[in-house]
């Protein structure tokens, strides 16, 4: 079988996420044989180095043989069982290592199976918290601008990606959208920590509006993944969660892109050194190999829902594949990967690793910016670089990018403009070298340099 076989058989049946279908009259279809480490490899033998982790999932490469073996042992003892009544050990051992890991005060563990639903269950568990307290005037919720929360129709109603939320907006619930911290916007030679501080102000004046209409401040802490990775100072969160405090309201931190060690820490909330009421994880809690998700949270908010059946506090919430036990498997081999490899510490070579290999770049003429907060690193494309004037978005530069990734056997999927890596932890610091020369001149080309 060929990639082209597959390819019609493909357009022929399925409907791909987040795509104009139209584009793959002249954009290649991929089909993926096989995955090894960074690598994917399609039925021609080309390989691809999957240098955005399939969408920043990814943590330790595909068929990694450590979380197969896990989930091949779980898989002979026990597939899924419901969880409402029914309880297993991968599910209780990974609640247990999920509330010593996080910070201090997250105890409770709620399952999903994929990000937008966790974050549904923040936005639910916050507002049923506020109403079994009595405080029936809070039904609203604080975003900030350029923010992404998934696409089902709560999660979508909490970002501001114009992108993916415009079109819907008639069916969705009204924010207080607050204007971000997003540093790339600060003032030539303004600090990002001074920028994120000055921001800050629009969410005090926020908060000391609309506190007792809110349940809940929702922020995806340090980089806004889908906002085209734009980043901000741990500054920010210091403050937002004292204020939350202040005003009565809970922090919900989104931290389903930026945990598992994305941002340099475990957990980016760590750098602020604060807990939120509400975490939110998916993503690498499984390494990218099953979806699952869950919403973690503190004894307080566990104990409003807590009473005698007949006072209706319960939260009756689920799914049905709530805390499946093969992706519980995956995450536990997970965070045993963490803990054994220390992982985190290693990084830091690759995150040093991505700052000098990218470091020419921050001179070339059509490079509005390189920012990096850990394992993340973005390249924002611009026609001017002094006003840092945008490309229009219809001349579409970054596809650009990524036909010349895919032709030099890498996986760069842009956003918008911006070019970015996040890759598998994985990666070597050769790979990552490789990876940067195929981005130079992808960037090169797309804005005819
Ligand atoms: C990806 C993402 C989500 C949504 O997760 P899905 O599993 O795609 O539904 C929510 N929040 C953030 C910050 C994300 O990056």
């Amino acid at each position: 079988m060929s990639n082209q076989t597959y390819k019609q058989r493909d357009l022929n049946a399925v409907w791909h996420p987040c795509s104009q279908m139209k584009d793959h009259e002249q954009l290649p279809m991929i089909p993926i044989r096989r995955g090894q480490g960074v690598w994917l490899e399609d039925f021609e033998g080309n390989r691809y180095l999957d240098a955005i982790s399939s969408w920043w999932v990814n943590l330790f490469g595909h068929a990694n043989p450590r979380v197969n073996d896990a989930i091949k042992q779980q898989l002979d003892e026990l597939e899924h069982v419901m969880l409402a009544g029914f309880t297993h050990e991968p599910v209780i051992k990974l609640s247990e290592q999920l509330v010593a890991i996080t910070p201090a005060g997250l105890n409770r563990c709620f399952y999903a199976d994929n990000g937008s639903s966790a974050v549904e269950v923040a936005l639910k568990m916050s507002f049923h918290y506020w109403r079994n307290s009595g405080k029936e005037s809070k039904t609203r919720f604080i975003n900030l601008s350029n923010s992404y929360h998934g696409e089902t129709l709560g999660a979508l109603a909490v970002g501001d990606v114009a992108l993916y939320k415009e079109t819907y907006e008639p069916l969705l619930m009204q924010p207080i959208t607050v204007p971000g911290p997003d540093c790339y916007q600060r003032e030539a030679g303004e600090s990002c920590h001074a920028y994120s501080q000055r921001m800050y102000e629009h969410m005090e004046a926020a908060l000391n509006e609309h506190a007792e209409e809110v349940c809940a401040v929702i922020v995806e802490p340090l980089v806004q993944c889908a906002g085209n990775m734009r980043m901000y100072d741990p500054v920010y969160l210091k403050l937002l969660k004292d204020a939350c405090e202040r005003h009565g309201v809970h922090l919900i931190a989104d931290e389903i892109a930026v945990g598992f060690g994305r941002t340099g820490t475990m957990f980016a909330c760590e750098q602020a050194a604060i807990s939120p009421d509400f975490m939110c994880l998916s993503k690498g809690l499984t390494a990218g190999y099953l979806p699952l998700s869950v919403t973690l949270t503190t004894d307080n908010i566990y104990e409003c829902f807590y009473d005698d059946y007949t006072t209706q506090k319960a939260f009756l919430h689920s799914h049905s594949y709530t805390g499946n036990p093969l992706g519980c498997s995956a995450a536990l081999a997970t965070l045993k990967i963490f803990a054994e490899d220390n992982v985190i510490k290693q990084n830091k070579r690759l995150e040093e690793e991505m700052r000098t290999a990218t470091m020419h770049l921050r001179d070339h003429p059509h490079v509005g910016e390189v920012r990096q907060t850990g394992m993340i690193l973005a390249i924002e494309m611009v026609k001017e670089k002094y006003s840092k004037q945008a490309y229009p978005w219809e001349e579409r530069r970054g596809l650009q990018v990524y036909r010349h990734g895919l032709n030099n056997g890498a996986l760069l999927r842009p956003l918008g403009n911006v070019i970015y890596f996040m890759p598998p932890y994985v990666i070597t610091p050769q790979q990552i070298r490789s990876l940067a020369e195929i981005a130079t001149k992808g960037i090169d080309h797309a804005t005819d340099y």
